[in-house]
């Protein structure tokens, strides 16, 4: 199936969910994953009208960037370590996994303007899974007010891989709240207004949950297929 093809009906499970929980679709944006397809599946991503495209390692990132370039807005969304900074850092607009200081420090010293940034909470407590514990994020995003370079747009998140609907929806909900409580401090570097949430199996429940930026890789750009 076509990459457009598939944008359509994401689409309309967004509106679906959108409509049910009293959202607008345009505050709902589509990061497309392209971590496992080739340059041209994320081309015809673009093509198909996506704007923002996603990779989970620097390889991957620059491989794409270099070919892609200005077309795309670039999310960086996998781990990352502080020693790879540096060969990202000029071309990404948003970086989805800062998770401790090192990094913080490390993006706030190669970057020459200012880098949005998502604070990755763990809130699952799964100990596979990057990020902050959820008592840990208020202290961590006051303590970036040091970095000038540093701009914290919003929290993000991975929902437990399951079936039980019940435990993801608890997951971006807890994110949802730890959003708004650190909305209220009013803090100049982190207005913290976005949530990055939902990927392929679970996307609509995040809408319904708040979700501002979804990743979507497997039902949107797919494992790569022959036309
Ligand atoms: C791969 C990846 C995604 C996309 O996963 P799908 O299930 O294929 O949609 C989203 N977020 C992160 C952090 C990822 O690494």
């Amino acid at each position: 199936m076509s990459v457009k093809q598939r944008l359509q009906t994401i689409q309309q499970h967004i509106a679906k969910a959108c409509e049910k929980t009293g959202r607008s679709v345009s505050d709902v944006q589509i990061v497309a994953v392209t971590k496992y397809v080739s340059i041209a599946r994320a081309k015809e991503a673009i093509d198909a009208g996506i704007v923002h495209l996603g990779e989970s390692r620097t390889d991957g990132f620059l491989q794409k960037y270099e070919t892609i370039g200005k077309e795309a807005t670039w999310h960086f969304i996998g781990t990352l370590q502080s020693r790879k900074v540096k060969q990202i850092i000029d071309y990404v607009d948003y970086v989805h996994s800062l998770d401790r200081l090192s990094l913080a420090e490390e993006i706030n010293k190669r970057a020459n303007r200012t880098i949005k940034c998502f604070v990755q909470v763990n809130v699952s407590g799964e100990q596979s899974k990057h990020g902050l514990a959820p008592e840990d994020v208020l202290p961590f995003i006051e303590t970036l007010s040091a970095f000038s370079r540093i701009q914290v747009v919003g929290l993000m998140t991975m929902a437990p891989y399951t079936d039980d609907e019940a435990t993801i929806r608890y997951c971006f909900r807890t994110l949802r709240e730890l959003k708004e409580r650190v909305q209220e401090k009013q803090l100049p570097h982190a207005p913290c207004t976005q949530l990055s949430m939902g990927m392929s199996n679970d996307y609509v429940i995040a809408v319904e949950e708040g979700a501002t930026f979804l990743r979507l890789g497997t039902c949107l750009v797919g494992e790569e297929e022959v036309e």
